[in-house]
C-alpha cells in the first residue's frame, strides 16, 4: 500500500483515520477559502503521547500547499507503522500538523488562498509587508505573464536569455527571497498575516502543552537533488544547538547561516517566527527539503501554474496540464523517488524523537 495520496481530501481522511486509530488527540481548524469540493479546507493537528510530556516533536508539512502530499505520506507512515502507544517514551509528545496550507494542497498550488508563499509571511519584530529584491521588477513580465500558459512558448530559451542578461546569481538571489509588492506574482509574501499564521498564533502554544524543549521538523520538497535531502537551519555551525543537531542528524546535510555561507537569508520564515514566539522554550527547528527535478523545470512549472490560476480556464487542457506538472515537480510519481523520500523522511522524524529522549 502506498502512503502517498493523489489529492488533499484523500490524504486528510487517511491521515485522520490513522491518527484516531492510534488514539491521538485530534483538532481541525477551518480555513476561509474556496474548496474544490463541498467540504471545507482545514489545518489538522494530531497529538500523540503523554499530554503532560515536557518535550515535543513537531512534524509539520504542506506549508507550500502541494508539497503537503509528500509530508502527508511521511506522517501517515509514522502513524500507521512507527508510533506505538505502549512503547513510546513517556516524556515526549508528537504534534503533527497535517497541512499548513490546505488551499494550496487542494488546488495543486505552492501558494495559499491569498497567493502567499507562507514561508515568507511570518514576519517578526518591526519587519513590514513591503518591498521586493531590486531585480524582481525587471523579471516580473517574464515571471508573471498576464495570459494562460502556453506549451509552445520557448521557456528554456527565454530563461537562458535572462540568465545571460542578469546572471545566475541574480536569479538565485531574487526568486526565492520573496517579495511583497506583486500580489499576483510568484514568491509573494503577503500584505498581512495569513490565516495559517493567525491559527498558529492562537493555538501552537497549547498544542505544545507543558513542553520546555521542542524539536520541529518542517517537511518540504522541490529543491535539490533527486531523492535526497538537505536540512536548513537558522543556526551558525559553531552554535551549541547546532553541534547537538550534528550528533543526531547527518551533519553534511545541515546547511547553516554562517557568515561565509552564500545563502541569502529572507524574512518571513516559519522557523524564525517559531523561535521568536517561544523565547522561553528551547526550540530547535530544521526545514527538510527533498529534491526532485532541476530548478528550471520547477520554476517553469510554478510559472505556468500561476498563469493558469490567474488567467486560465479550469476546463482547458493547458490549465489541467499546468496543475499536473506542478504536482509532478513537487511530488513525483516515480516509485523510486517515493520510496527514497519516505524512508529518509521517517528516519528524520525518528532521529528527532531520539534526540528529545
Ligand atoms: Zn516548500
Amino acid at each position: 500500500m502506498s502512503y502517498f495520496s493523489p489529492d488533499y481530501f484523500t490524504a486528510r481522511s487517511r491521515w485522520r483515520a490513522a491518527a484516531s486509530r492510534l488514539g491521538c488527540r485530534l483538532e481541525s481548524h477551518e480555513i476561509d477559502a474556496a474548496s474544490p469540493i463541498n467540504d471545507p479546507l482545514t489545518i489538522d493537528i494530531a497529538i500523540f503521547g503523554n499530554p503532560l510530556a515536557h518535550k515535543a516533536m513537531v512534524i509539520s508539512s504542506g506549508l507550500h500547499g502541494v508539497e503537503g502530499l509528500f509530508g502527508s505520506a511521511v506522517q501517515l507512515a509514522l502513524l500507521a507503522q512507527h508510533l506505538v502507544a505502549d512503547k513510546f517514551p513517556s516524556d515526549v509528545a508528537v504534534v503533527m500538523i497535517h497541512t499548513l496550507n490546505p488551499f494550496g494542497c487542494a488546488w495543486y498550488r505552492r501558494w495559499n488562498e491569498d497567493n502567499i508563499d507562507l514561508n515568507r509571511n511570518f514576519l517578526v519584530g518591526d519587519e513590514v509587508y513591503q518591498g521586493a529584491p531590486s531585480a524582481y521588477p525587471l523579471l516580473d513580465s517574464f515571471l508573471n505573464p498576464q495570459s494562460p500558459p502556453n506549451r509552445l512558448e520557448p521557456f528554456l530559451l527565454k530563461s537562458l536569455g535572462l540568465i545571460t542578461k542578469y546572471g545566475m546569481s541574480t536569479l538565485k538571489n531574487t526568486l526565492p527571497v520573496g517579495q511583497y509588492d506583486f500580489p499576483q506574482g510568484l514568491f509573494f509574501g503577503g500584505n498581512s498575516q495569513s490565516q495559517t499564521q493567525i491559527i498558529l498564533t492562537a493555538h501552537l502554544r497549547r498544542w505544545l502543552g507543558l513542553s520546555q524543549q521542542v524539536f520541529h521538523l518542517d517537511l518540504h520538497s522541490g529543491l535539490g537533488k533527486w531523492g535526497t535531502y538537505k536540512l536548513f537551519s537558522k543556526l551558525t555551525s559553531d552554535s551549541p544547538r547546532c553541534q547537538l543537531l550534528d550528533e543526531y542528524f547527518d551533519s553534511d546535510k545541515i546547511l547553516t547561516i554562517d557568515a561565509d555561507a552564500a545563502v541569502y537569508q529572507p524574512i518571513g520564515s516559519f522557523e524564525k517566527w517559531c523561535q521568536v514566539s517561544f523565547p522561553d522554550l528551547t526550540y530547535d527547528f530544521l526545514l527538510a527539503e527533498f529534491g526532485t527535478y532541476s530548478m528550471l523545470r520547477v520554476l517553469k512549472a510554478l510559472r505556468a501554474e500561476n498563469r493558469a490560476h490567474w488567467w486560465g480556464n479550469p476546463a482547458d487542457k493547458s490549465y489541467q496540464e499546468a496543475k499536473q506538472e506542478l504536482l509532478e515537480v513537487f511530488v513525483p510519481k516515480s516509485q523510486q523517488w517515493r520510496d527514497l523520500v519516505l524512508e529518509q523522511g521517517i528516519d528524520l522524524c525518528l532521529a528527532g524523537i531520539n534526540m528529545l529522549c
